[in-house]
């Protein structure tokens, strides 16, 4: 005997086959299971969705959320199942000095489940960004092996490749993750900016599974050339396997470099938004405000949605995420899609018009409604 909640009349995703359908979603306990799972003994109740899209549980990527201990923070909850964000993943706000606290303050306190891109230095954001610019500050391949084994939050490593943080060290630190991430087959999160190091050292670099975060930044030295074809060592990071995600952030987000990457190839990418507090009103805003950028553009709804559930579920090897099939977590995002005119802007300031905004509406963490719109 269990309860039954009976999901109706919502216009559901379906991660698979990458398409809505109006049909019911059966949450028994923390689990989604088929109509034929049902037992005589279970207690039905039924939801009303109507009106609502159902999806499976957003994942972003990309956030920053050590509030009060990395330089850069911002409440999990808040950008987390408020916005209709079930599963945020801090992209290396903590090394593994940081972790013990990372976990027992931020980790353990929130409703929003926290995974961790480790910063491949041993300090993280904590002791300030330029935290890749010496030799001593890296992790060691020990301290790695043992707080990988240990912390199943840890889902990768990150390293961020931009000159403000390796200083005078080059492509030194990425090959430092790379011999890392080797050892536990983990993927390695780059972000990419200002050079140097030049795409062109970094991109080698990174194999299948590997993660480009801020792939359509709008600065020199990007993924595109001036005629806005891929750079070689881009095309061929991609046809290898090596996943981009958009990482809005600050100044990582360009309407340019999506509008010319989208007129000449189709490769999928994962959203995410690198939100804190400073850049959470402008100009990154929501997941669902990201999106809702990336609608305007001329993406479809399904491909959006799909890059912040299946896509990165898969990307991340999270496999009981990111889908509404029997046997999944049931992780549920609700959301509406405002028709209004309204204005979004990118890191650059420049100015989208938006007529569609998604809206959160419900939000379900194991089987549990944790936000509701007021
Ligand atoms: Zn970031």
């Amino acid at each position: 005997m269990g309860k039954v909640t009976i999901i109706k009349n919502g216009i559901v995703f379906n991660a698979v086959n990458k398409a809505f359908t109006k049909k019911d979603v059966y949450v028994k306990d923390d689990e989604i299971i088929a109509e034929e799972d049902i037992e005589e003994t279970d207690l039905l109740t039924e939801w009303d969705a109507k009106g609502s899209y159902v999806a499976p549980g957003f994942i972003d990527m990309h956030v920053h959320v050590f509030e009060n201990f990395a330089q850069i923070g911002i409440n999990a909850d808040k950008i987390g199942i408020n916005q209709g964000v079930t599963t945020v993943v801090d992209a290396g706000s903590t090394g593994y000095k940081d972790y013990a606290q990372f976990k027992d303050k931020i980790i353990n306190q929130h409703t929003t489940e926290i995974l961790s891109l480790l910063n491949v230095s041993a300090t993280g954001l904590v002791e300030g960004l330029d935290e890749l610019s010496a030799p001593e500050k890296l992790m060691s391949e020990r301290a790695w092996e043992t707080i990988k084994a240990s912390e199943l939050a840890i889902v990768g490593l990150k390293a961020r490749m931009s000159q403000s943080v390796v200083g005078n060290q080059g492509i030194r630190p990425l090959e430092h993750a790379r011999k890392l991430a080797d050892q536990t087959d983990t993927p390695i999160m780059v972000h990419i900016g200002s050079p140097p190091p030049p795409l062109n050292e970094i991109l080698p670099l990174l194999k299948n599974g590997d993660i480009v975060t801020h792939a359509f930044h709008g600065k020199k030295g990007g993924i595109l050339d001036e005629d806005g074809a891929l750079i070689p060592e881009a095309h061929e990071a991609l046809e290898r396997g090596v996943k981009f995600d958009v990482g809005h952030g600050t100044s990582s987000f360009s309407y340019q470099t999506i509008k010319r990457f989208k007129e000449n190839y189709s490769y999928p990418f994962t959203i995410s938004t690198d939100v804190y507090e400073k850049n959470f009103e402008q100009p990154v805003g929501s997941l669902m405000d990201t999106i809702s950028k990336l609608l305007a553009v001329g993406y479809d709804l399904e491909d959006l949605i799909e890059s912040v559930t299946i896509l990165p579920a898969r990307t991340l090897s999270l496999m009981n995420y990111g889908s509404l099939e029997p046997g999944k977590k049931a992780d549920i995002t609700m959301f509406h899609i405002e028709k209004k005119d309204r204005e979004l802007i990118d890191s650059h300031g420049e100015v989208m018009k938006v007529n569609q905004r998604l809206i959160p509406q419900t939000t379900w963490k194991n089987g549990k409604i944790v936000y509701q719109r007021g």
